[in-house]
This record gives structure tokens, C-alpha cells and sequence, in this order.
């Protein structure tokens, strides 16, 4: 069973070498060229709450792929997805029975991965692991998690089962999924708050949370979420998503923590506005739903993107 963990940056390392760890093959495919220079020499550097160690992983870029793969992960970040699969694909690395599984945050990925594989081949996780990189080949695994999993047709398949199977023997506590679509937009609920508005007031969750009228701030976001998701067939109620929201508040939570937008800004690095807010902007376009928050928001990020110049 051979995976292939395509965009091995700090999640899709955790993701690498955990299968790794368990004696699965698996090799770990990626554009930056000192990480996957750094790995091959010197092995990926690991570093837990408890310990350091090293992992010897093999590493490349897509074009040097040479096998192919039955399990293909897929965690660039969200806009480099296509480039990915298809450099992938034009290698001959996917055949009909490969399954690419998606893990990267935000909204339409089977919709824009469809345009290389049939969704029939594309499988969809949330996870609540994190994972972080101190520089190339260094990886910070801290925390607990799991993952979530289904096909994105929701239809049934024994290779979701063998996934599952393989990432949980793993240690990565997965299971299956019945309505993964849920599970996306609650994540994606909390993420297309707290990511930009933490990023343009330049705040930690917790300093955003303390404000007496955040409740009020994130309102109109979250309404819009709630009805392109429900018109889309997934019914999350708003009451329960601002619950998860404000449970990340206290500092025993999130409270101290930047999101991860925050901190892609803060290294010049392009956002993944447009599948949180923007993906929600689009669907409200299609179905005729009204998103003017969600559009500023996007508009508001892509302007700070700007200034990276
Ligand atoms: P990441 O930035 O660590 O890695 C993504 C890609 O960027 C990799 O290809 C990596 O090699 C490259 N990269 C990273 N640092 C670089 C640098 N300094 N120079 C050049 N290239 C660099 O991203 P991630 O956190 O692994 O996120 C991947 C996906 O997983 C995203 O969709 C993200 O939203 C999602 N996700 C992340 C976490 C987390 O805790 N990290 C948790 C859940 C979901």
C-alpha cells in the first residue's frame, strides 16, 4: 500500500511521519527544495512535548515521483492543491484506483480537484491534529487529535475503510465519517471567524474573544456561513457554531495562540482567504444568497496580502 503525503509542510510532516513511524510506505512529495534537501540529509528533526528525534523519510519534488501511489494525502496549502495534482498526475503517479484524500482546511476542494480525478476517487478528512514547522526539516508536534473521513460523493467504499484503518493503526485516532460536509463547515465556521478578524485587528484569539462586543463582530459572518451552508444541504445551526466559536476563547483553549492566517501573514505568505470566507462569497453568488460580510472580509484580507510586496 503505497501513500504518497503530497505538501509536507507541518501538517502533512505529523501526517508523513506518523505513517512512517508505523512502518508504513510512505514518502513525503513537496516544492520547497531546502526542506526536502534537509530531509534527505539529515533525516526530519521531531520534537514533542516529551522528546527530539529524528526520522528518516524520503523526500521529493513531484516531478522526480518514479511509482505509484494507492494513497495519495493531500496538504498544500489550499491554493497549490491543483498544481500539485496535477504535476502528480502528469507523472503517471495516480491511477483509477488511487485514492486522493484531501486534509488541507476550507471549502470546494472536491469541487476544484474534480477537475483531475472523478470525485468518485476523491475522499475528503477533517482533522483537529496541528502541527507546526520551526524551519525546513524541523517539525513541532504537539497536542492530540484525530480525523474524520468520507468519500466525497458520501457514498460508501472499502478503500475509506483501508484509509481509516491505515491512519489509525498509525496512532492518528481516525474513523469514518457519515456527514463530513458537517464537520467542514463547523471547522470552516470557526476558521473564517477567527482566522482574518484575528489577522486585521493583529490579535490572539483570546484578545479578539475578550472584547465585550465580539459576539456582535462575528454575528453577520457566521449568519451567512449558516445559510449557504444550509441551502448547500448541510444543516449547521448558528447557535452551535458560535458555542464553538467562544469555546475557544479562554487561554486553556486557543486563548493564547495567533491562527494560522495570522501567522501566514506575518511570514508574507498568501492566505487561504479564498476557500473560508471567499468559497462562502461564492456559493452565496450561486445559490443567490447575499454574503456582504464575507465579501469585505475577503476583500480585507486580499488587501493586506497586498502589502507584502
Ligand atoms: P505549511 O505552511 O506548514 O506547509 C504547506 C506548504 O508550504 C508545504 O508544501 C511546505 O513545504 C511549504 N512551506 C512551509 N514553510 C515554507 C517556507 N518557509 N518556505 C517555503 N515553503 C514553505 O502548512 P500546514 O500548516 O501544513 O497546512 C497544510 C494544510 O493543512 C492547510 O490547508 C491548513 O489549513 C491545514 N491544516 C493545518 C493545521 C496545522 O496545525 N498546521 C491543522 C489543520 C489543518
Amino acid at each position: 500500500y503505497k501513500i504518497a503525503i503530497a505538501g509536507a509542510g507541518a501538517m502533512g510532516g505529523r501526517i508523513g511521519a506518523y505513517l512512517k513511524q508505523n512502518d508504513e510506505d510512505v514518502v513525503l512529495i513537496d516544492r520547497w527544495q531546502d526542506h526536502i534537501d534537509e530531509i534527505n540529509k539529515n533525516g526530519m528533526e521531531i520534537q514533542t512535548e516529551t522528546e527530539t528525534y529524528t526520522l528518516e523519510i524520503r523526500a521529493m519534488q513531484p516531478e522526480e515521483v518514479k511509482e505509484k501511489f494507492d494513497l495519495i494525502i493531500l496538504l498544500t496549502k489550499a491554493m497549490y492543491a491543483e498544481d500539485m495534482l496535477k504535476a502528480l498526475k502528469d507523472i503517471g503517479a495516480i491511477t483509477e484506483s488511487t485514492a486522493i484524500l484531501s486534509m488541507m482546511n476550507g471549502l470546494g476542494h472536491a469541487d476544484y480537484l474534480s477537475k483531475y480525478v472523478p470525485k468518485s476517487q476523491i475522499f475528503l478528512a477533517v482533522t483537529m491534529w496541528t502541527a507546526g514547522l520551526r524551519g525546513p526539516g524541523q517539525l513541532l508536534l504537539e497536542g492530540k487529535g484525530g480525523i474524520e473521513c468520507q468519500r466525497s460523493d458520501g457514498q460508501p467504499d472499502e478503500r475509506t475503510e483501508r484509509i481509516v484503518q491505515v491512519l489509525d493503526n498509525a496512532g492518528l485516532n481516525a474513523k469514518i465519517s457519515d456527514d463530513v460536509f458537517f464537520s467542514i463547515w463547523s471547522k470552516v465556521a470557526v476558521n473564517s471567524v477567527l482566522n482574518p478578524l484575528c489577522t486585521i485587528l493583529d490579535k490572539t484569539i483570546g484578545e479578539f474573544g475578550e472584547y465585550e462586543d465580539a459576539r456582535e463582530m462575528l454575528t453577520p459572518i457566521l449568519k451567512e456561513l449558516v445559510a449557504v451552508a444550509n441551502a448547500r444541504g448541510t444543516n449547521v445551526v448558528f447557535e452551535t457554531l458560535l458555542a464553538k466559536i467562544e469555546a475557544t476563547y479562554p487561554n486553556e483553549a486557543q486563548g493564547l495562540h495567533h491562527p494560522s492566517m495570522h501567522q501566514d501573514y506575518t511570514n508574507k505568505r498568501l492566505t487561504e482567504i479564498d476557500y473560508l470566507n471567499g468559497q462562502i462569497a461564492k456559493y452565496g453568488d450561486e445559490l443567490g444568497i447575499e454574503t456582504p460580510t464575507n465579501d469585505l472580509i475577503t476583500h480585507l484580507i486580499h488587501q493586506l496580502e497586498m502589502k507584502y510586496a
